[in-house]
């Protein structure tokens, strides 16, 4: 593909990253014709593959992240059906009894698209469904990615070269970046994207750059393969789950962090309430579980964008980040390629933390 006919080029572009954020961002790069490497130690990612990977704007949060968000879930729509991204809805009835009014109001006021459906509605949608709530939310544009799949599937789709190895160092020289270090070897850049989730600040340090990140654990569950019940997201009382391609769910407790300590009983607890919502399926048995740290900065919103003290790079860390990683693809490469700042971008530039 030439930069030329598809408007991009501006050099090569190293991203720090191979988990979904630097695979939508190559992607995003590669399709308007600049050239991009992933460099990463562990390609595939490492808070992607342990994420529950709902695709949602489910949690209230401010009007700029809430667009981001909607903005985002559009391109997964476009994604093609039958991969490793479904966007079949979710359900959601983990809702305090005085909480309904509220979180309808919040959603109405953030233009997500739902709807409450009562119990007959409820179960005309999900006949396996046992356990039948007296009403439910029901957000047609969510969807959820395999995450052991989803990064591959970017990468495959862009074509993007995939360096294994461990970044020691963003170089620069009279205040630009020039490449990145990897032990005793190095590899020339024009731009460099740190999208390296729990490591971005560590990287960043290298060139007096800080980010304030309070990554937390999160524990997910895997089941074997069980009968396909449901092709939604579900958010029941003290349960989340989902059912991957090959039948088995990915199941939580909770979006908090999660006390190692307590992954036993939360295991127990999280597949009886699946067999008792959805009995049909059979009896939910542990595959495996991970526990993982998610990536969060520190005010719990992403950075996005170029880094103004150091000319040629830029970041993009994010907790959401399966939700986000087509707009932040989008926004990166605009802004790489060819220049652009996107409006949506302003709120969330790393300068926020440096006041
Ligand atoms: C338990 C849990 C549940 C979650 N649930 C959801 C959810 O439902 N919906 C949602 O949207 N998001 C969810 N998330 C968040 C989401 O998974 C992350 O925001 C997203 O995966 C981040 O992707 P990433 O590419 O930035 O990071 P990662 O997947 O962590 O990839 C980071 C990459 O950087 C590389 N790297 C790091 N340091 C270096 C270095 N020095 N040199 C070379 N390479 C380096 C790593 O090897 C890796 O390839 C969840 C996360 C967790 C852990």
């Amino acid at each position: 593909m030439s930069a030329a006919r598809n408007g991009g080029g501006n050099g090569r572009v190293i991203i720090i990253g191979g988990g979904i954020i630097g695979a939508a961002i190559a992607e995003a790069l590669i399709e308007i014709g600049t050239e991009a490497v992933i460099v990463a130690r562990e390609p595939g990612g490492v808070a992607t593959p342990g994420s529950f990977a709902w695709i949602n704007n489910n949690a209230p949060c401010e009007p700029a992240y809430s667009a981001l968000r909607h903005r985002s879930m559009e391109l997964w729509r476009k994604m093609p059906e039958g991969g490793p991204v479904r966007m079949d809805g979710c359900l959601v009835w983990d809702v305090e009894p005085g909480d309904w009014d509220a979180r309808a109001a919040d959603f109405r006021v953030r233009g997500c698209a739902f709807r409450e459906l009562s119990r007959d509605e409820i179960s005309a949608m999900e006949p396996m469904l046992a356990d039948v709530p007296e009403r439910a939310f029901f957000h047609e544009n969510d969807g959820a990615a395999e995450p052991d799949d989803i990064t591959d599937a970017l990468i495959s789709a862009s074509g993007a070269q995939v360096v294994v190895g461990d970044v020691t160092a963003i170089e620069t020289a009279s205040g630009r970046v020039t490449g990145v270090v990897m032990g005793d070897e190095r590899m020339d850049a024009d731009h460099v994207v740190v999208a390296a989730g729990v490591g971005s600040a560590e990287l960043l340090s290298t060139v007096g750059v800080k980010l304030p990140m309070q990554n937390l654990p999160g524990l997910i569950l895997r089941t074997m393969p069980m009968l396909p019940v449901t092709r939604r997201v579900i958010l029941a009382p003290g349960v989340h789950f989902w059912q991957t391609n090959d039948g088995g769910m990915l199941a939580a407790k909770d979006f908090g962090g999660s006390d190692p300590a307590e992954a036993d009983t939360i295991a127990e607890e999280v597949l009886g309430r699946i067999a008792a919502l959805f009995p049909f399926g059979g009896p939910p048995m542990e595959a495996g579980r991970s526990i993982t740290m998610r990536p969060m900065l520190a005010d719990d919103r992403p950075v996005l964008g170029r880094v103004p003290t150091v000319e040629g790079l830029h970041v993009a860390v994010t907790h959401s980040g399966v939700t986000l990683a087509p707009v932040i693809g989008q926004i990166l490469a605009a802004e790489i390629s060819k220049g652009v700042d996107d409006p949506a971008v302003m709120d969330f530039r790393i300068e926020r933390f440096w006041n």
